[in-house]
């Protein structure tokens, strides 16, 4: 529960809703160009990834994101070099975004090299053949990866780990809306749970992965995918797969990944052993690693008391939330649900129970979430269950 009450002060940014809402209203032409995520040009970001930064309904970076993307992107004085970061910012700062647009802006960048230089040589080819009174070559067919006969082991250029499912798969969603206007590009999530043969299908030219270690080993060790080729790595929640027993998991696969340009660590702290980690997957030992701080929330919120209640089970544990919600000297809360569908049935039942609560989650449109946000803030609504 102190977690969950802990992410109360990180949740996304308080004028978020606002600025959402501006680009989420029809919008005439002549105020189209206002709406433009300024900010997020300014980073130089490709394009393809404004526009979906724009559709998303975000107007401005968050303060990670406005530190972290140029950073990984190896812009100004760092052109072209990357180098490794060590990020510590909470779960509703941004930070996401912060490692999934710089990685992807040079994965859109590499691709539409290879697809120039692909280009240049059918050409020359063609122009050869041409002089040799020669029908032009035929282009390579596309092979259908759902077929056995043209399977391939992925060999994704950037791998995003995450500690727990539903984190890789919510990771791996905001990756989908980013790609949504680039063409070709890929994105796959390897977690367990999932059935092999639809993972494995669902892999074929994937160009970034998010997963967790373990089933990422599974298919590393059947030979479905191969890391030889990841220029990119990125461990979120690094605290988190510390304590969830990932350390051995992390170090094969920092082996497994050995070539790559850059490493990038997200955490909430930097506790010692998280350093210790970075001594591990760092270039040089970590000696040249950049860090990033961003300040919490709670830092700057002195007059929040956090409490710490232990309960027995599930059932007791929601005794005691229906209890403190009949509290009459609580105008409104916010409950922390740790997964979307624990969320929904949550605000489900205290509806039934008479409460005027509203359940908001990532798998809600962002209408939909901004809508109960702005409710929460006006009064119309008593409880928020949020992830
Ligand atoms: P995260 O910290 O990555 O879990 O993100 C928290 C929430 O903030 C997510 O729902 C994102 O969709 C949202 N978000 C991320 N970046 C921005 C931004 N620049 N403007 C508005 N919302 C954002």
């Amino acid at each position: 529960m102190t977690d969950r009450l802990q992410e109360q002060g990180q949740a996304a940014p308080a004028d978020t809703t606002v600025l959402s809402e501006g680009i989420a209203a029809p919008v005439a032409a002549e105020t189209t160009e206002a709406c433009l995520p300024e900010g997020f040009i300014r980073l130089g970001l490709a394009p393809e990834l404004v526009q979906a930064v724009r559709d998303l309904g975000y107007t401005q970076p968050t303060a990670v994101q406005d530190k972290v993307i140029p950073l990984a992107m190896g812009a100004g004085e760092d052109a072209g070099r990357f180098i490794d970061l060590m990020v510590s910012s909470q779960t509703g700062s941004g930070k996401t975004a912060a490692f999934l647009l710089p990685v992807l802006h040079t994965l859109v960048q590499q691709q539409a090299e290879a697809e120039a230089t692909a280009r240049a040589e059918h050409e020359r080819a063609a122009a050869e053949a041409a002089a040799r009174g020669e029908a032009p070559p035929k282009r390579p067919k596309r092979k259908n990866p759902m077929q056995a006969r043209s399977f391939k082991a992925a060999t994704p250029g950037a791998l995003i780990l995450c500690p727990t499912r539903e984190l890789a798969q919510q990771v791996a969603h905001d990756a989908i809306e980013l790609v949504k206007h680039c063409k070709g590009l890929r994105i796959a999530n390897v977690v367990g749970g999932m059935p092999y043969q639809v993972q494995i299908a669902r892999l074929q030219n994937a160009n970034l992965v998010v997963a967790t270690p373990g089933r990422l080993l599974d298919l590393q060790r059947s030979q479905q995918i191969k890391l030889d080729q990841v220029q990119f790595l990125v461990v979120d929640e690094a605290d988190r797969m510390l304590d969830l027993g990932f350390a051995d998991d992390l170090a094969e696969i920092n082996d497994l990944t050995a070539a790559r340009k850059q490493t990038m660590m997200f955490s909430a702290t930097f506790a010692p052993r998280i350093q210790q980690l970075a001594m591990r997957v760092m270039h040089d030992g970590g000696a040249s690693v950049q860090r990033v701080q961003i300040d919490t929330p709670q830092e700057k919120h002195a007059n929040i008391k956090q409490t710490l209640y232990w309960a027995d089970n599930a059932q007791h544990k929601r005794k005691l939330l229906d209890h403190w919600l009949r509290d009459s000297t609580i105008d409104q809360a916010i409950v922390f649900a740790s997964t979307q569908i624990e969320c929904d049935g949550l605000a489900n039942d205290l509806q039934q129970e008479g409460f005027s609560a509203v359940a908001l989650h990532g798998a809600l449109s962002q209408g939909l979430r901004n809508r109960r946000l702005m409710a929460l803030r006006n009064g119309q609504v008593q409880i928020l269950v949020a992830t």
